[in-house]
């Protein structure tokens, strides 16, 4: 039987009921952990995934948490600790985009992004930092007292040009994740960033789900696939393992050479 890596671990994934968040929800309870699929709405699909996780051989819950309200985060993870006793991972992965023109951004569509993409991480992040140094290291589980796994973007280096609220949160949560890897290096918190390029979820359907969409999006990326949501849970299990031990403060991008500007592979 392959080593389950993250045995007796568990790990809260925010906005786990879809895309990204739900491949790396699998990847960690295929690894071991205990996983909290928190959601915000639509539960049928939360339970899908903890059905899923717990069919094939590992434990989960659902957890309903809105990441951007203070109240309902707290109470997510008090009812993970009554659950599970602790909180070993958190990956911070809920996230929207609410595009527009910038002349024709609204306050709502601005507020919302920043509420959900950033607040959302901060809420979430300082909640398991919290249970991470009440609880200590035990080495058994692992060398660290705790892992965060941040999921940012390539546009947290790539401008993106009608979607200025997203790319400046991600900008945002590359700071956010340096900042907090240099406060709690001593105490052997690790912190570190996903940074997926163009992956194929529900976010960007109208980036992949027509031949001339998706023949465009190659043009963006040399290694001439759009990733999945199986691309990222991989990474995220390395980064909560002790495989990952001494990376922190780390933007691993994972998206297939996008950040290195394909346009300019003729000679620009
Ligand atoms: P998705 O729309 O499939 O999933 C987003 C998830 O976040 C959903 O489960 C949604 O319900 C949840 N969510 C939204 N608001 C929430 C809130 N207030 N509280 C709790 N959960 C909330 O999109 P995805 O592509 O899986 O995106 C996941 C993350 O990956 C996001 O942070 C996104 O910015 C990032 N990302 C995605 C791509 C991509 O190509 N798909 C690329 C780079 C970064």
């Amino acid at each position: 039987m392959a080593e389950k890596k993250l045995s007796g671990q568990t790990a809260i994934v925010t906005g786990a009921n879809s895309g990204i968040g739900e491949g790396c929800a699998y990847s960690l309870g295929a690894a071991g952990a205990n996983v909290v699929i928190n959601y915000v709405s639509k539960p049928e699909t939360a339970q899908a995934v903890v059905d899923k996780i717990k069919a094939d051989g590992g434990n989960a819950i659902a957890v309903q948490a809105d990441v951007s309200n203070e109240e309902q985060v707290i109470a997510m993870f008090k009812e993970v600790v009554k659950v599970y006793g602790t909180v070993d991972i958190l990956v911070n992965n809920a996230g929207l985009q609410k595009d527009a023109k910038f002349e024709e951004m609204t306050v709502a569509q601005w507020d919302l992004v920043m509420n959900v993409n950033l607040k959302g991480q901060f809420l979430c992040a300082r909640e398991a930092i919290k249970e991470f140094l009440r609880r200590g290291i035990v080495p058994e589980r692992s060398a660290a007292c705790g892992k965060i796994i941040c999921m940012s973007s390539v546009h947290e280096i790539i401008p993106w040009a009608n979607h200025v609220n997203y790319a400046t949160s991600k900008g945002g949560v590359r700071m956010f994740m340096q900042s907090l890897a240099q406060e709690f290096g001593d105490r052997k918190i690790r912190v570190n960033s996903i940074c997926p390029g163009a992956i194929k979820t529900p976010i960007n359907t109208d980036a992949w789900n027509t031949p001339q969409a998706l023949n465009s999006l190659m043009t963006l990326i040399p290694y001439n696939r759009i990733g999945v949501p199986e691309d990222i849970g991989k990474l995220a299990v390395f980064l909560a393992s002790d495989d990952s031990d001494y990376i922190t403060g780390a933007s691993i991008f994972i998206d297939g050479g996008m950040t290195v500007f394909e346009g300019f592979a003729t000679g620009g």
